[in-house]
């Protein structure tokens, strides 16, 4: 099967920009005789970092999904993909490039790519996960800086970030989604304290983050002022479609069910029931259309960020890994209930599915997989509103300044 559309002249078009674009700068750089931060300076000063990001800021004004082309001939060629614990540059970098200005962009996208700066989220409060738009961290003006005083959770690898993509609070007396500001935060600053939060998978790879009086300069405000609603929202659904997969094109039977079926192949035939063998066959078909559809996606996106596709694959995911770890922990048997280690630990890295570190850990890793970027009900939510086109659930409070909105 072939992932584009060939026949578009537009689109071959494209391949030789990017084929003559991957060809020079791999005549120019040995990424195996390179450092990776080097290496992927080069590639972002080369237009190939997000393909589809303007000229001069890390892209080539192209379609996203050229992006997997340069990405498949750069990693024949021996270059490492970016750093996991690196995840947010998926977010940031779209953030930026869409609502920043030239200087914000030129300030941090490189670096971001490079790995030389790490990212981390800071939108969850306690009091609000799902309803975001509820936050209450606030930000209050102060000549050219904004002082800023709150508490945000479950922000993952923030104890390794040097910037965090922060929202705020900036005007309680305008309903909830018109008084939120957007920032750039300096983690390393007066004020932002991070402390670990342990997981059942024994990891602290998430945070919380108290910021009391911490000060950001107003150049680090992304977007207007009041604008952070529409700024977050390109990054939460940069963040749904990542988490999800979508628009990627992992091989055929790799990750959670390849890892399912090598457990299969490897039990005894007498530890085999033709249910486990019909509920693996299940897995695979439901594995196998999602990966197509996130092809498909991918495909079919010809710029800009991501829609609610993002949402609908990153539901697929989560609900399929959940399910299909369950079913491997039941194949192992007695076996899964021992050898795990719970001690308490904090990442340098990060995954979402966790198979790194074997099945027991995945198994509990994945749970969180409908929660985090938003949980299975909200994406529901969204599949219904935008893409089936269902009627909105009731928002009795749209409308009503935050500062009148009882909050529990
Ligand atoms: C591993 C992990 C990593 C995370 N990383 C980050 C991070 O880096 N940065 C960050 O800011 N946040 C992060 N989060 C937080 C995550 O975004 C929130 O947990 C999530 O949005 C849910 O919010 P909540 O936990 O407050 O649950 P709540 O919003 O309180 O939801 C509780 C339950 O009510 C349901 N519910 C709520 N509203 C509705 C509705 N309208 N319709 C139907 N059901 C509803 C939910 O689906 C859920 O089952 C992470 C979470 C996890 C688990």
């Amino acid at each position: 099967m072939t992932t584009t559309d060939t026949s578009d002249p537009s689109i071959d078009s494209e391949s030789s920009i990017v084929d003559k674009a991957v060809d020079e700068l791999l005549a120019g750089h040995d990424p195996k005789a390179e450092s990776q931060i080097e290496f992927r300076g080069h590639q972002y000063d080369a237009g190939l970092a997000w393909v589809h990001f303007p000229v001069g800021f890390g892209g080539l004004g192209l379609r996203p999904d050229q992006q997997k082309r340069i990405e498949q001939r750069l990693r024949a060629a021996g270059a490492a993909s970016a750093d996991a614990a690196s995840f947010f540059l998926a977010l940031a970098g779209p953030t930026i490039v869409t609502h920043g200005t030239d200087q914000q962009r030129n300030r941090f996208l490189r670096p971001m790519f490079t790995g030389e700066e790490r990212w981390c989220q800071l939108f969850s409060e306690p009091g609000a996960g799902s309803d975001f738009a509820g936050l209450a961290c606030k930000a209050v003006r102060d000549g050219d800086e904004w002082i800023v005083n709150g508490q945000k959770v479950w922000n993952t690898i923030a104890h390794l970030a040097d910037w965090g993509m922060l929202v705020t609070r900036s005007n309680p007396d305008a309903p909830k989604h018109k008084g939120m500001t957007y920032f750039a935060i300096d983690m390393r600053s007066p004020g932002v304290e991070v402390r670990p939060l342990r997981q059942i998978t024994g990891e602290a790879e998430f945070n919380e983050v108290y910021l009391t009086d911490a000060r950001i300069p107003d150049a680090n405000r992304i977007g207007a002022e009041g604008e952070g609603w529409r700024v977050s929202l390109t990054t939460l659904m940069n963040e749904r479609s990542t988490i999800g997969g979508s628009g990627s094109a992992p091989k055929r039977g790799s990750g959670p069910i390849g890892e399912l079926v090598n457990i299969w192949n490897q039990l005894p035939a007498d530890r085999r029931t033709a249910a486990q063998k019909d509920q693996l066959m299940k897995f695979w078909v439901r594995a196998e259309c999602q990966r197509l559809t996130n092809i498909r996606a991918g495909a079919s996106r010809k710029a800009g960020n991501p829609g609610p596709e993002g949402s609908v694959s990153k539901l697929a995911m989560a609900e399929l890994n959940k399910e299909l770890f369950e079913l491997a922990i039941d194949l192992l048997g007695a076996e899964a209930l021992v050898g795990y280690d719970y001690s308490f630990r904090r990442p340098e890295t990060l995954s979402t599915e966790g198979i790194e570190h074997g099945v027991r850990h995945a198994f509990l890793r994945v749970r969180a997989n409908s929660i985090e970027g938003g949980t299975s009900e909200i994406m529901r939510n969204i599949l219904g509103e935008q893409v089936l086109g269902l009627p909105g659930e009731p928002r009795v409070d749209k409308d009503v300044p935050w500062v009148s909105v009882p909050r529990s």
